[in-house]
Formats: C-alpha cells, sequence, structure tokens
C-alpha cells in the first residue's frame, strides 16, 4: 500500500469538509487540502491521510546507547527508522534537517521493516531521529508485526501524544527514551509549540508498562536553572529512583547560535541528581565516569561506557532455563559485588 490512500487514526470530521485531528494536543483543525502542525497528515475532501505512512527518511543499525537507552540490552544494536514530521518546534532541534523540513523519503513497508531487522539479527526496531508519534499508523502496524516476531519496538519521543491512542500503542512497546525538555510550562507552550503536562502524563503512563529512560537536554540560559534542574530531578524521583535520567549537552544548531552547555552546568546538574536517583548519566560531553553504571548500593562499576563502547564488568547475568531462556532475555541480573538485584535487562 502506498501512504497517498492511507486513512489517518483519530480525527473527526467536521462541517465543510474540515476535520480536527486529536492524536496530540495541538488538537489542529484542519481544511480541506490542509496539512496538520507536523505535516504528517493532510485533509482531502474531508478525508484525513496519514500522508507520512510508510515514508521513511533514515534507516541503520545504531548501538542502543546512541538512543540514549542503557539499561535495555547494553551493547547491542538496533535497526533505527524515522519519518520526515514532528509535532514540536524546538528552535535548537538537533535534527532539524529531518524533522523540520520536507526532505527526500523511501517507502518502506511494515513487513520489509520486519525482515529488514531480522535479516540484520536486530534486537528490534527503533522509532527514532524524529518524531515518532506522528507516525502513528505505520508504528501501530510496524510494532505489531515486530512483537509478533518477538522483536522489540523501543520508542525515543517527546511524548506529546493523547491518552487514548497512547492507551493503544503500549502493549507493543518494550522500552523508550522520552525527551523531557524542561519543567517549565511556557517554556513548552513559548518556545516548543508544545505541552508539559501531556509529556509528565506520557511518562507516568509509560512507565507503568515498560522500561523507560528520560532525557533532557540543558540549554544555556533557557532551562539550566538550579531551580528548573532540580524540578525535574524531583519529578523523576516521584516517577521511580531507578528511573535512568540523562542530562546531554546542547550544540548550537537550527535557530539557535549561541555556545554549547558548559561542562560545570551538566557536573552540577548530574552530581544534584546523584544524591536523589540510582542512575544519572550526562551525555554528548567527554565527562570522567558520567556514561558509566554503578550499584546504587555498593558503587560497584555495573557498565563501563566509552564512545558507545560497552563492558558489563560488574553484574552476573540470572540464568535462565528451558523454555525461559530460549524466549525471554533475563531480568533479575545482580551486582557482582554486593548481590543486589540490578534494573538491567541484559541478554
Ligand atoms: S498529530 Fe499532527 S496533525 Fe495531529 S494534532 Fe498533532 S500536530 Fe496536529
Amino acid at each position: 500500500m502506498s501512504n497517498s490512500g492511507y486513512e489517518a487514526r483519530y480525527y473527526k470530521k467536521l462541517s465543510n469538509n474540515s476535520t480536527q485531528c486529536v492524536l496530540c494536543p495541538h488538537f489542529c483543525i484542519i481544511a480541506d487540502g490542509d496539512s496538520g502542525f507536523c505535516r504528517s497528515r493532510q485533509n482531502t475532501n474531508g478525508t484525513l491521510y496519514a500522508i507520512n505512512y510508510g515514508e521513511c527518511v533514515s534507516l541503520a543499525m545504531d548501538p542502543i546507547e546512541k538512543k540514549p537507552l542503557y539499561h535495555f540490552y547494553p551493547g547491542s544494536y538496533v535497526l533505527s527508522t524515522a519519518s520526515n514530521s514532528c509535532n514540536l518546534a524546538c528552535p535548537f532541534c538537533q535534527n532539524s534537517e529531518i524533522s523540520q523540513y520536507k526532505t527526500q523519503t523511501k517507502f518502506v513497508p511494515p513487513e520489509q521493516m520486519v525482515e529488514t531487522a531480522l535479516s540484520e539479527k536486530s534486537i528490534g526496531i527503533a522509532y527514532t531521529y524524529t518524531e515518532p508519534l506522528t507516525w502513528f499508523e505505520y508504528l501501530m502496524e510496524t510494532a505489531k508485526l515486530a512483537y509478533a516476531k518477538g522483536l522489540k519496538n523501543i520508542l525515543v519521543t517527546n511524548g506529546m501524544i493523547n491518552p487514548e491512542p497512547l492507551k493503544e500503542l503500549m502493549p507493543y512497546i518494550d522500552a523508550a527514551n522520552i525527551d523531557l525538555k524542561s519543567m517549565d510550562e511556557s517554556f513548552y507552550k513559548t518556545l516548543l509549540k508544545g505541552n508539559l503536562q501531556t509529556v509528565l502524563e506520557t511518562i507516568k503512563s509509560c512507565k507503568k508498562l515498560f522500561h523507560i529512560e528520560i532525557t533532557n537536554l540543558l540549554i544555556p540560559g533557557h532551562n539550566d536553572s538550579a531551580e528548573l534542574i532540580s524540578k525535574l530531578i524531583d519529578f523523576v524521583v516521584e516517577v521511580g529512583v531507578d528511573t535512568p535520567l540523562h542530562f546531554s549537552r546542547y550544540f548550537p544548531h537550527y535557530n539557535f547560535d549561541f555556545p554549547p552547555t558548559p561542562a560545570a552546568t551538566l557536573e552540577f546538574a548530574y552530581k544534584l541528581a546523584k544524591e536523589k536517583l540510582y542512575y544519572v548519566y550526562a551525555g554528548n560531553i567527554e565527562l570522567p565516569e558520567t556514561s558509566n553504571t554503578y550499584c546504587p548500593q555498593c558503587n560497584n562499576l555495573l557498565i563501563r561506557r566509552h564512545h558507545l563502547n560497552t563492558e558489563i564488568p560488574g553484574i552476573i547475568k540470572n540464568k535462565l532455563k528451558g523454555k525461559a531462556k530460549a524466549s525471554t532475555c533475563p531480568t533479575g541480573n545482580k551486582c557482582s559485588k554486593c548481590g543486589r538485584q540490578t534494573d538491567i535487562i541484559i541478554c
């Protein structure tokens, strides 16, 4: 099937051939011939079409650590793909070339995507780089097929989706890295054209059902005050002290051209978060030991990471037997020093 005839999910028909998309909190009202804010759905004669269905801007095998996911199959590779749209307008977007502008895409049907993941011996499929939730129809179909074949489905997302479609999607997802860009509602609303409350609710819902990690890009003068960093840490504590939190360094890109985040800001955030959370990381920067995973009980080095190379010196794997061994990768792995059960999923 090509994308041109693929009717969108989650929309309402209004008068005068107009439609309203209810997939995300933008609730775009889309007149005949127009597209929504994210450019992924278009109204033609009163029917809303998912015009990005199956249209991929990227397809590559990535280290799982690049997502970043540090506690889900560390050291593995995952087939990573993306659509050509996003429902935020972050002026600092690090992938603006494919998220904010229409660019060349290639149609890859769900069956072919799953076959590619299997033939590449990938652990699954990561829907990443841009915003996968605006790819909802393709994401649902591909994730269901991948799930049936025993592959893992991974989201790297901004969390901007309404509760009903999220509920439909979640049973097919195994892990997610969710961006929490700030705890400032006006930052989301004015700068990103987003909705903080929706993102917070998405994080809480996902945490109940599958493995999540959270990323916060620290941008000088915008979301890096001690007060905002502290508020964000407290929210992650509320979600669960075992939730990995990644602070990431901003670099000038797209519409923001001021200098990168100072190392001192990342060090400050890292140390503050370590006082309350089990697992904290600093990314996009060389700060000794902030990429490693330590046991929260005895501080033993569990996982060592350097430039996306991963070694696991401090974890004793939980040995499953019989059918369980064949069908799943174990949780319940233990720290080699103190025996504490880790929260890390390892094959
Ligand atoms: S998914 Fe796109 S079209 Fe639908 S409400 Fe959100 S921004 Fe608008």
